[in-house]
């Protein structure tokens, strides 16, 4: 039977180091953020979209989205942030679909989406099963602050703006600790994976 996965996590919780090595392993990989890039590309739909809603001005000379004038249009107004968000929204939940499909239809067996915010967005009818990934606060700031160059105060700030990675646990129905090195990691994916008979 063919098997969407649900990945997700918060900021820094190990998405996308545990979907690189599901995709080494050769189970497709569907990329939420990569997909949300994808669809405001000048000359996709959902770009059309937004050039007819939002007008010229939040492109740049060469026709392609300016994120940060269109960023600073929705950090204040809370109306056309819902008008964004109803453009590219549904654009990238058909996309993810759309690339679902072709994976099944290659002859892939299951399909993982990556999803940040899942549970946030109530994505969770788009897949059969999920998987958290969940790492102690402490250890998600130390990350995050190591990966991205963020003040301390920034990091904490992004952390606490998503659904707390307790409340995810209860909500998913594998929880892989990413609390070890990353072999434990992937020794857990591999865990729930043999249990869910895709490996
Ligand atoms: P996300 O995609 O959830 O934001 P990442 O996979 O980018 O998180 O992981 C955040 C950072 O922590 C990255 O720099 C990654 O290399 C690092 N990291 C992830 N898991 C581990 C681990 N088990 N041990 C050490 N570093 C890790």
């Amino acid at each position: 039977m063919e098997l969407i996965i649900g990945l997700t996590g918060g900021i820094a919780s190990g998405k996308s180091t545990a979907s690189q090595y599901l995709i080494n392993k050769g189970i497709p990989v569907v990329d939420a953020d990569k997909i949300a890039r994808l669809v405001v590309e000048k000359g996709m739909p959902a770009y059309e979209s937004i050039v007819a809603a939002f007008g010229e001005e939040v492109l740049d000379r060469d026709l392609s989205l300016n994120r940060s004038r269109l960023g600073d249009i929705i950090f204040q107004d809370a109306s056309k942030r819902e008008l964004l968000n109803s453009i590219v929204h549904p654009a990238v939940r058909t996309e993810m679909k759309r690339q679902a499909e072709e994976h099944f239809l290659a002859g892939n067996m299951s399909v993982v989406m990556d999803i940040p915010l899942l549970f946030e967005s109530r994505l969770t009818h788009m897949v059969d099963r999920t998987i958290l990934i969940y790492v102690p606060q402490d250890i998600q700031l130390q990350r995050l602050l190591a990966r991205d160059s963020l003040k301390e105060e920034q990091a904490k700030a992004r952390i606490s703006s998503q659904m707390p990675l307790e409340e995810k646990i209860n909500l998913s129905d594998a929880v892989v600790k990413n609390d070890g090195s990353k072999e434990d990691l992937y020794q857990q994916l591999d865990r729930v994976l043999t249990e869910w008979n895709i490996l």
